[in-house]
């Protein structure tokens, strides 16, 4: 995929340009909080924001859009520079090697996909000795540049002997530096913290913002934009899988089960899919069941506008251009209380999944059951 951050002045790859403008804005005039807080939902830009705002107050040459040409901008876009400094969570074995590689391929791979996760490792977290190596470089003297710059990326992973360390940072900010803390899981936080941090809140993304961005960066047929973008819903965090992972060809398997479930004798549906690939694993049927989820949830969104909806009002669907395929499943389901009992059996198919019951088995335990034939 191309890099964003080659030339993020231009606005239209701007996932943020209202924050980025009033935060440059700030800063040109003095007038930056030291510390701050982006809070917000995963994919909607925070870390472009933050990378943005670091150039600008390291660049030599610009104070508020810094000027991207000077050694400063350069070497911030290789994360070399010497006066921004970056935390992040890594495996625990990975960060006990405390190599520079290990960072950089974590930033470039941020760099490559900036509204992805840095890294899908659960076991990752901020320890104790890396926010005190962090500590200690804010606390030195900039040398490239007059002022520094700490990022802290996936915040609400440091563990609370970290929390608790970051505390003092916040209470005494080295002179001349500058924090970032930026998460989505605010909540996380203690307050202790949160209330030392001036907090920006970034909404989700315009859909104009994501359709350009789909356009730019994927090769995707312009009819199949709009139904991504609605997909993407205001993030961009799973747009790589939305896109490449051919979402739509496996929905359409997920919802062609669902229809065949509702419309076949269960013993032709059986048979239909006695040797069918599409429920032969575990991760297939999990996948499917979240799909299975998002048709329930709209039907049942569908069956309570009130008599008399126009057909083309869709907008709260997550799969909006479904809307008419679900007029047949909505004849055969025709209560609340059904769609309801369906959402639970999901819930409880997924328990089945966990313990030994095959993955054929547990997909047709649901269709059946959401076609009554379990009842
Ligand atoms: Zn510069």
């Amino acid at each position: 995929m191309v890099k964003v951050m080659e030339d993020t002045t231009a606005t239209k790859t701007n996932p943020q340009p209202e924050i980025t403008a009033q935060l440059g804005s700030l800063l040109a005039n003095s007038r930056l909080h030291s510390s701050l807080l982006f809070a917000g939902r995963k994919g909607v830009g925070k870390w472009t924001v933050a990378q943005e705002l670091a150039k600008a107050i390291t660049c030599r040459e610009n104070q508020q859009e810094y000027c991207g040409k000077c050694h400063s901008c350069r070497q911030a876009d290789r994360f070399i520079h010497p006066d921004i400094y970056y935390l992040f969570p890594l495996p625990k074995e990975k960060e006990k090697e405390d190599k520079p590689s290990r960072y950089l391929s974590y930033l470039q791979h941020k760099a490559d996909y900036p509204f992805a996760d840095g890294s899908d490792d659960v076991t990752s977290f901020i320890t104790i000795d890396s926010i005190r190596k962090f500590q200690t470089r804010l606390a030195h003297k900039a040398s490239l540049s007059s002022r520094k710059v700490g990022i802290i990326y996936e915040a609400e992973r440091m563990l609370p002997a970290a929390m608790d360390s970051l505390l003092k940072t916040l209470e005494e900010p080295p002179p001349n530096s500058y924090l970032f803390v930026i998460t989505d899981q605010p909540r996380f936080l203690p307050e202790t913290i949160q209330s030392r941090l001036l907090r920006v809140n970034f909404p989700l993304l315009t859909d104009e913002f994501i359709a350009a961005y789909l356009r730019e960066h994927f090769p995707v047929a312009e009819e199949k934009i709009t139904i991504l973008t609605h997909l993407a819903g205001g993030s961009l965090y799973n747009i790589e899988f939305l896109v490449e992972g051919d979402y739509l060809r496996a929905r359409e398997t997920a919802f062609g089960l669902f229809e065949n479930a509702l419309r076949l004798a269960p013993a032709d549906f059986q048979v239909k899919y006695a040797d069918s690939a599409t429920i032969a694993t575990r991760d297939k049927v999990e996948r499917l069941l979240r799909f299975w989820q998002s048709f329930l949830r709209d039907m049942a969104y569908l069956s309570s506008l009130p008599e008399g909806t126009p057909d083309d009002t869709a907008s709260g669907l997550i799969n909006f251009d479904l809307r008419e395929r679900y007029g047949g499943c909505l004849q055969k389901i025709t209560s609340f209380d059904k769609l309801y009992h369906c959402n639970e059996c999901i819930e409880q198919v997924r328990q089945q999944l966990r313990r030994n019951v095959t993955p054929r088995m547990a997909a047709f335990s649901f269709l059946l059951d959401l076609a009554g034939h379990n009842l």
